[in-house]
């Protein structure tokens, strides 16, 4: 069902048997004309990356009034990443654009496994959505992204979503969680 969804829609479906594409585990590209659903099938998280990227293709064709606003927050904070330079002010919002587009995304994504009775672990699945939720926190402090950030640093994390202003403060992941994730940055 969902494959034929996103064919209908005009994407390529690719899964790829690969442990990571690029260092992704998965992505979606929603452009005109290279629309591309892609995940890697040997990533250990295999299903839990497609149910996301897959919620992110929902996020586009239902046309959220916020998709493009959100992309234009993932483009401009990839340019910053990459050296392009903005004001702080410009950056946080690129960051907290990201944050609300993931964290819709992750709502979504729960909603759908206790729907539909989906083969996913939810409370491990939720305590990743909220690592990888504060992860951009320090993608800005840092101004790079570490690799799997979020991997092993979820144990500690919150097993319910949050308000988007609780990703907004380190403190807020608890202690153990943060040391773990500083560690990727040093
Ligand atoms: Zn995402």
């Amino acid at each position: 069902m969902c494959v034929n969804n996103l064919l209908t829609y005009n994407f390529s479906v690719k899964i790829i048997q690969k442990r990571n594409i690029n260092g992704c585990a998965g992505y979606l590209l929603a452009d005109d004309p290279a629309r591309e659903f892609c995940v890697a099938a040997e990533d250990p998280t295999f299903f839990d990356v497609f149910l996301h990227e897959y919620c992110h293709f929902l996020q586009f064709i239902e046309n959220v009034p916020k998709w493009k606003d959100w992309l234009n927050g993932v483009d401009g904070f990839n340019q910053w990443l990459k050296g392009r330079e903005y004001p702080k002010y410009q950056v946080r919002l690129f960051r907290r654009k990201i944050q609300e587009m993931e964290l819709n995304c992750e709502k979504r994504a729960v909603r759908l496994v206790k729907k539909y009775k989906l083969p996913v672990e939810l409370d491990k699945y939720v305590k990743m959505a909220n690592a990888y939720l504060f992860s951009y926190i320090l993608f800005e402090k840092f101004r790079k992204w570490p690799s799997a950030v979020y991997i092993d640093c979820w144990e500690e994390c919150p097993s319910k979503l949050k308000p988007l202003s609780f990703y907004n403060k380190i403190e807020n992941v608890g202690k153990e969680a943060s040391a773990l994730m500083l560690k990727k940055f040093a």
